[in-house]
């Protein structure tokens, strides 16, 4: 029986099987491939009591964070979006040196850097030892902890209660909810706020962006989700921002019930949510069938590509592309190799596919027919620094909304 992870009720209805995949960000080296590689069912539901969207099966935490690939600063768009945040924030709450933002899962301490030059105390929550140790030898003072009930006294009683609380882009992973709610009350000072932001789940339908649906996000959060979760532990959200970055993010600012008064745009998300119907199960088994087509469409296109005697290869590794790659049950000889930026990733293959990855120069020695942009939320990015392999004839297919040649 699978319970809400954000109500508790047993009221929840698959409407998406993706199949059984490996963990999207486990880039294995070619000597880890091994046969009994771990799989794991990539279903998702809708909770009807509270219109809340998860996946039905769970990893385990300890499996997906602790070595971790994805590095902020390796994207120029996150590291400037990351930057703004920080603006955005020290301004409205004009933070000084006396307050202590604390931010949970500071990867390498991008974020923090931009606080930090802002003249504000600062405190990195990560779990992925690898990372922490590229903030600490910034000199960003980081806790290799998941954030929780515990995690959140050893702030308190170490460097005080922090003004603000940043979440960006975990608020997906969190399955254990009540320990979260339970930090947050413990760690942030009263009139503190928590500033999150994620993947938004009305963005994720609209671009059909079933690639961003992996183990590791647990959730896919509505406004209208959220607020109900957060106010059934005494807390609300008093403003929220829709943003453009990784195509469609929400930023929420939240904090004690009592101490904020919500804006309008709270009320007036809300009641788009229910107008576009996020809180009903057909508009989900719709999405379920739209993703059905972007498989069948998808895999044709290759094939007829391949048929025509064109090599294809993948530009960029980004945990989405391994659920793209297992979906639509792409390999090595669909796809050639997949150029990234990362050196984390060169030399490793992706998870399940077992397509290698090499550096992203090798797109413009190399110049294929075609390449499979995984990484299409960085889309604008990408085009501009492989100007020259379109400039030399080469082509990107964009996998989603629907199959586009570029
Ligand atoms: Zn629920």
């Amino acid at each position: 029986m699978t319970h809400c992870i954000a109500c508790g009720s047993t009221d929840v209805e698959t409407f998406l099987d993706l199949g059984r995949t490996a963990l999207a960000n486990k880039f294995l080296l070619p000597a880890e491939i091994v046969a009994d590689e771990p799989y794991y069912p990539l279903v998702v539901g809708f909770c009807h009591n509270c219109s809340h969207v998860q996946l039905i099966d769970r990893v385990p935490p300890v499996d997906m964070f602790e070595d971790y690939l994805y590095i902020s600063s390796l994207s120029s768009t996150l590291v400037n979006h990351l930057d703004s945040l920080a603006k955005v924030i020290v301004d409205r709450f004009r933070l000084g040196p006396s307050d202590l933002v604390v931010d949970i899962g500071s990867n390498d301490g991008t974020l923090l850097e931009s606080f930090g030059r802002r003249g504000v105390r600062t405190l990195g929550v990560d779990p992925a030892r690898n990372l922490t140790q590229l903030a600490t030898a910034k000199g960003i003072a980081t806790m290799v902890a998941f954030f929780d009930a515990r995690s959140a006294a050893e702030i308190e009683s170490t460097y005080g209660r922090a003004s603000i609380i940043t979440a960006t882009n975990v608020f997906l992973h969190i399955p254990e909810l009540s320990g979260f709610m339970q930090g947050l009350e413990t760690a942030l000072a009263p009139g503190g706020s928590l500033v999150a932001e994620w993947h938004y789940l009305g963005d994720l339908l609209a671009q059909r962006a079933f690639d961003t649906i992996y183990h590791e996000h647990c959730s896919y959060w509505s406004l209208t989700a959220v607020d109900r979760m957060l106010r059934s532990h005494g807390f609300a959200v008093y403003d929220v921002e829709r943003l453009p970055i990784h195509h469609g993010q929400l930023r929420i600012f939240a904090g004690r019930i009592a101490e904020h008064e919500p804006t309008a745009a709270v009320a007036a998300l809300k009641a788009a949510e229910r107008e576009n119907g996020l809180t009903k199960f057909e508009t989900y088994q719709a999405f379920a069938a739209d993703v059905r087509a972007i498989h069948d469409n998808l895999r044709a296109t290759l094939a007829e590509l391949q048929a025509a005697g064109k090599r294809v290869v993948g530009y960029g590794a980004p945990a989405k592309g391994s659920t793209l790659l297992s979906y639509l049950e792409l390999g090595p000889d669909r796809i050639e190799y997949i150029a990234d930026k990362s050196p984390l990733k060169q030399g490793r293959v992706t998870p399940g596919s077992h397509i290698p990855i090499v550096p992203a120069e090798r797109l413009i020695e190399d110049l294929p027919d075609y390449t499979l942009l995984l990484a299409w939320n960085f889309a604008d990015e990408i085009l501009q620094e492989q100007a020259e392999y379109r400039r030399r004839g080469g082509k990107f297919i964009l996998p989603v909304p629907s199959t586009k040649i570029l």
